[in-house]
């Protein structure tokens, strides 16, 4: 008799829960894409069992469709059986990683990005400043013309350069202050995850998330300590780097008594919310107090200012992070917040709570049918027209401004707290 390790035991346990009714295929996009049933919940979670049972080998499909799941967990959503296939799907990408079955020259950049860079602030900023020189420069429109010239640029070089996303200048990326105080009457106090790629690629979000937050009575502290919150990693199956980085966040956040840690990216709240289930006890008292902006705002109640700005109406679509919608269960309060600013129409379109392909580095290893799956989520915009496309998430924002732009449409794509902001146009003092 075999003996499998904990993972595939603690995998078989869950995939007990499935009964195969397949009423999650509908939602699933990879599904949709494809029309196969092992690209679908219902056939990976098969795939999964028979890994354990040994009736499927790990190398092949089952391998392969850890990795071409878009994690977008839409499946536990539909599932009526209450199947947690985001945590099967975690813990098989660190089987299928610690089995070596992850390969290739884009596996060991992505390894060493988000081992040892991403978590790394010094050398991030020193990576994306450079990025941010060479673009500048239009050094980059150099090396993508004259490769392509030559026939020598490869698809997926094209394809990460046309992911770049603008780089602020060094000014704009300056920290954020640790301590803003709240604005007229004080309400509490809370802590903020300034994140990696918040902090480096959105700085105006982050601005604006201190900002709002100040606005509405809030003292709000940002610990310089805090580091990265592990979600990159553990999506690509290194569970150790995550529950490093999260027992250190834990440990930080630790330190201080507020009345909610606030997060402005999707992906890093679903790590800090899932946090126990990772390093166990620190993690569920970390857990405890995470919430996202807009949730946060909804539920304290928006302070709207007694004269309300002008400005010119605006048709603005909100497409949900999946890790907002399907592991937060966010969803309705950013669509009401986003009512309440003046001049603002919400419009909406088909399929809002679908993936828009981005999912991490999906876009970048996936990129065909990371594309198929953008495609659609444009078709729903263009038909909705708006002027601007808001969503919680800095990946999602990448990939629909990637999404717009190769469209032609001049459709801004901004965080929903960029428009709330508008509500409030005086910056506090120690901004
Ligand atoms: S996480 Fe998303 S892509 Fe993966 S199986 Fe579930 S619905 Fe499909
Ligand atoms: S909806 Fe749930 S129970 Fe039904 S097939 Fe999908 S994962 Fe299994």
């Amino acid at each position: 008799m075999t003996t499998h390790g904990p993972r595939l035991d603690e995998i078989y346990e869950k995939s007990l829960d499935c009964v195969h009714c397949g009423l999650c295929l509908s939602s699933c996009p990879t599904y949709l894409a494809t029309g196969r049933e092992s690209s679908s919940p219902r056939g990976r979670v098969y795939l999964m069992r028979g890994v354990h049972e040994e009736r499927v080998p790990l190398a092949g499909l089952a391998s392969e469709e850890a990795f071409l799941c878009v994690g977008c967990r839409a499946c536990e959503t539909a599932c009526p059986s209450g199947v947690q296939y985001g945590s099967m799907l975690e813990l098989m990408r660190e089987e299928v990683t610690a089995a070596g079955l992850r390969s290739g020259s884009a596996r060991t950049l992505e390894r060493f990005a988000l081992r040892h860079v991403v978590p790394r602030k010094f050398i991030l900023r020193s990576v994306v400043g450079l990025l941010g020189f060479v673009s500048r420069m239009g050094m980059d429109r150099f090396v993508v013309s004259t490769l392509d010239k030559l026939s020598l640029l490869p698809e997926s070089l094209r394809h990460a350069f046309g992911l770049m996303p603008d780089i602020p200048s060094r000014a704009e990326r300056k920290r954020l202050p640790e301590f803003t105080a709240a604005v007229g009457e004080k309400r509490g106090c809370v802590a903020f995850l300034s994140g990696c790629v918040m902090h480096e690629i959105f700085p105006d979000v982050n601005r604006a998330t201190v900002r709002v937050l100040a606005e509405n009575g809030f003292d709000v502290l940002v610990p310089a300590e805090q580091g990265c919150c592990g979600a990159l990693q553990a999506h690509s199956g290194d569970a150790d780097t995550a529950h490093r980085l999260a027992r250190h966040n834990a440990a930080v956040f630790a330190k201080h008594s507020v009345d909610a840690l606030v997060t402005n990216s999707a992906g890093c709240g679903t790590a800090l919310r899932e946090a126990e289930s990772w390093i166990g006890e620190d993690g569920r008292a970390l857990a405890a107090k995470v919430k996202d902006i807009t949730e946060f705002l909804d539920e304290v109640g928006l302070r709207v200012p007694e004269t309300l700005p002008k400005g010119k109406r605006l048709r603005v679509c909100y497409d949900d992070p999946c890790h907002l919608i399907h592991t937060q269960g966010v969803a309705a309060a950013p669509r009401r917040l986003l009512e309440m600013v003046p001049g603002v129409e919400l419009v909406a379109h088909a399929n809002a709570d679908r993936c828009c392909g981005a999912a991490g580095t999906y876009n970048l290893t996936q990129r065909e049918l990371s594309n198929e799956i953008l495609h659609d989520k444009m078709d729903a915009l263009a038909e909705a027209a708006p002027d601007v496309i808001t969503s919680g998430n800095p990946g999602c924002m990448m990939q629909l401004r990637r999404g717009a732009s190769d469209r032609g449409m001049s459709a801004l794509v901004q965080h929903p707290v960029e428009l709330l902001a508008t509500f409030y146009p005086t910056a506090p003092k120690n901004d």
